[in-house]
């Protein structure tokens, strides 16, 4: 069974993100969990809370059809102390709210090096600040997203992804996100089945599939290799649209969310039709092929 979604809006209130994916067909969605772009936020109130949890009852959404996005403020691998600190614990705070909400899993970008530090140092800070953070908190699975590279950005490869995971004391609560957007522009060429098998096995043999716990599918503004994050709706960008078919087809990527975050959320509806169908084609194993 194959989870398919897109990243709703919580605007009108957390609980209103639940019922917007229903309406799209989704069986997968994510959100934020508080205002991305903001520090400071009041606790959740104990209605929001019910009404979340009851619309996921009512519409049928389990814990691992939802990948929450944590936000873009945080920097878990910030060279200043001071504000590593501030993005831990803003980082824990988010990590509270979905256990409150029955949540089991948060994405987040692993973090930047700013250029003051080197990209060793910067990955090394994200291994530790994740190992206080899991310590410190319960239940929720932290799932690290590949970047694009952009800028000082680091985890824009699987070796970067592979080094943090390994320092990780409990590996029970960590996981990967695979942004398809992001790993075209950082230079993952997927357009051809067999650099699509090369990238899929490589990924396989430095992390694994066992820590694949979501997809961003993402069509890309940027072209291969240019590091840019710009996404595009499935079909308009520079990855050629079978890729995203055969990412649906694969049995790698069972009961995972695999969420849309692309441009236009006019086309959601269709794209996630689109997916499911193409799903249902056919199947075939990376592991195997
Ligand atoms: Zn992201
Ligand atoms: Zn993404």
């Amino acid at each position: 069974m194959k989870y398919i979604g897109a990243h709703v809006s919580i605007s009108g209130g957390l609980e209103k993100s639940v019922s917007r994916a229903y309406r799209l067909g989704a069986t997968a969605f994510s959100l934020f969990v508080n205002n991305h772009l903001r520090w400071c936020h009041k606790p959740l109130t104990v209605s929001t809370v019910d009404n979340f949890r009851n619309s996921c009852k009512r519409y049928k959404y389990l814990s691992s059809q939802i990948l929450p996005h944590s936000s873009y403020l945080i920097n878990l691998g910030h060279p200043n102390k001071e504000m590593r600190k501030k993005s831990c614990q803003a980082f824990m705070q988010e990590i509270y709210r979905c256990y409150e909400l029955g949540l089991t899993m948060i994405n987040i970008h692993p973090g930047s090096s700013l250029r003051q530090i080197t990209e060793k140092k910067c990955l090394e800070n994200i291994s530790s600040s994740i190992n206080m953070i899991l310590n410190k908190t319960k239940r929720v699975i932290i799932v690290l997203e590949n970047t694009a590279g952009q800028g000082s950005n680091v985890g824009y490869c699987f070796e970067h992804l592979a080094f943090i995971i390994k320092k990780i004391e409990d590996k029970s609560r960590i996981g990967i996100c695979l942004d398809i957007c992001h790993l075209f522009v950082s230079g993952y060429q997927l357009n051809d089945m067999k650099n699509f098998l090369y990238t899929f096995k490589q990924f396989n043999s430095l992390i694994g599939f066992k820590y694949l716990l979501g997809i961003h599918m993402n069509d890309s503004k940027g072209s291969f290799n240019s590091r840019l994050d710009r996404h595009h709706n499935l079909g308009c960008g520079k990855i050629k649209k079978h890729v995203f078919s055969r990412i649906v087809q694969m049995l790698e990527l069972q009961e995972i969310p695999i969420i849309l975050e692309t441009k236009d959320s006019s086309l959601w509806k269709n794209e996630i039709l689109w997916l499911k169908k193409q799903s249902l084609l056919c199947s075939f194993s990376i592991l195997d092929a």
